[in-house]
């Protein structure tokens, strides 16, 4: 007999998130349904369960949570005003609007940090081109320029390096967020999952590299990164996970500086500089997500591997996946290959690699080669390939870092 005991977690937006949240929900035995945008998102290819309607419309949405014991999602743009009427309706909403706002509205969240005490760059709210005037003699040119809502993969992020470049924008959306440009060394990420009864559990921090504003590679652990910073950055995705009550899987990016580091966002949601605890942590992000959302105890965090690594495969001016696919799982049987079941556009995520072992640079070498590969990207040179040279003293893979070949040449393409 069916078990009808377990509770059914419905998610809005059908998105590779949802889609990637499914086989942890089958594993836990949880049931899982999904409000999608369009018939053919990529979580309605692999759910039973799915209905197909406007996020943005409230009797939809309202229609979906009747269906569900708690709501999650897969993005932040359900309109924070829905997300209130249905939480006092009594829907359960994890995370809450209240916490979701946050990750919503970048001005709302930049405020936040502030009185928290936690370290933000330089900001202001900009709605008149005397804000743009001031926040120019503050700062200097060129500064950054966010839309506060609505924003990602680096769409509704400028740099700005005139006022009247500054005052078109703003003409154009009436309300902007204004940053100094981070002289970062580089950009780091890290996760955290906290249940409603307040249970906490962060993954390793993480370095993260964006091509064009999209998040192409993560490395799990962040190579080199001080013990003492590491503490602190976690110390900072708690003191913001508990101080916001967030529940459910949550993301916080940071730059890292010469002398410390600074808050760039957050998702609260699982993200992209996640996707590597799929086959290197003991809990992924996303059974640990529906833990959390369902306030059940949650999972361990801890690395499986001394180095994991995802690189994103980014469309390129190649439709087919499938063939280059074949060739980089003949040529790395250990590297993982995740599809989202989406069609290429250039520079749109359509999945992503995750590789794992010893050492950082080949590890990294392979997952980059596998991922550049089924994308059908020019493999060699890449912008942070290691110079053939360190490459050459490390093609002899070790047992840990490649069940198969070495890391290879662009000639293998043919
Ligand atoms: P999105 O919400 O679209 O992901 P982000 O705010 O994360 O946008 O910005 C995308 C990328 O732009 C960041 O990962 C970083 O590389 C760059 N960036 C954003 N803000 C700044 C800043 N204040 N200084 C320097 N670079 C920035």
């Amino acid at each position: 007999m069916a078990n009808v005991t377990f509770p059914r977690v419905g998610v809005i937006g059908g998105g590779q998130l949802a889609r990637m949240l499914a086989p942890a929900a089958e594993a836990l035995g949880i049931r899982f349904s999904v409000l999608a945008e369009t018939a053919d998102a990529p979580a309605t290819q692999v759910i039973n369960e799915v209905s197909v309607g406007d996020y943005t419309d409230f009797a939809t949405l309202k229609a979906f949570a009747e269906t569900v014991d708690v709501v999650t999602f897969d993005h932040e743009h359900v309109p924070p005003e829905h997300l209130q009427a249905l939480a006092e309706a009594g829907h359960v909403v994890r995370p809450g609007p209240q916490a979701l706002i946050f990750a919503q509205d970048k001005i709302l969240m930049r405020r936040r940090m502030d009185e928290l005490g936690l370290p933000n760059p330089a900001w202001a709210e900009i709605t008149s081109r005397t804000d743009v005037e001031s926040f120019a003699q503050r700062v200097g040119f060129p500064f950054i320029l966010k839309t506060p809502r609505g924003g990602y993969d680096g769409k509704g992020v400028r740099v700005i390096d005139s006022i009247d470049e500054a005052v078109t924008w703003l003409d154009e959306v009436g309300q902007l967020l204004a940053e100094e440009k981070v002289d970062f060394t580089r950009e780091l990420a890290v996760m955290v999952g906290r249940s409603p009864m307040g249970q906490t559990a962060v993954w390793p921090v993480v370095e993260t590299w964006q091509q064009n504003g999209v998040c192409k590679e993560a490395i799990a652990p962040a190579p080199g990164l001080a013990a003492g910073k590491s503490r602190e950055i976690t110390e900072a995705i708690l003191k913001v996970a508990g101080a916001l009550d967030v529940t459910g899987v949550m993301a916080m990016e940071l730059f890292e500086t010469a002398d410390g580091f600074l808050i760039n966002e957050f998702a609260m949601r699982p993200h992209n500089t996640g996707h590597w605890t799929q086959d290197g942590a003991v809990t992924s992000q996303f059974e640990q997500h529906l833990r959390a959302v369902l306030d059940l105890p949650l999972g361990s965090p801890a690395a499986r591997e001394d180095v994991s690594v995802m690189v994103n495969i980014l469309g390129a001016d190649h439709d087919d996946l499938y063939h280059p696919y074949l060739h980089v799982m003949a040529h790395d049987p250990a590297v993982k290959v995740h599809l989202y079941g989406k069609g290429v556009r250039p520079g749109r995520k359509v999945g992503h690699v995750n590789a794992y072992g010893r050492d950082a640079d080949l590890v990294l070498a392979r997952a980059r080669h596998a991922a550049d590969f089924i994308a059908g990207i020019d493999i060699n040179p890449h912008p942070q390939m290691p110079a053939p040279a360190d490459l050459d003293a490390n093609t002899t893979p070790s047992a840990d870092d490649s069940a198969g070949t070495a890391a290879t040449s662009s000639d293998e393409r043919a």
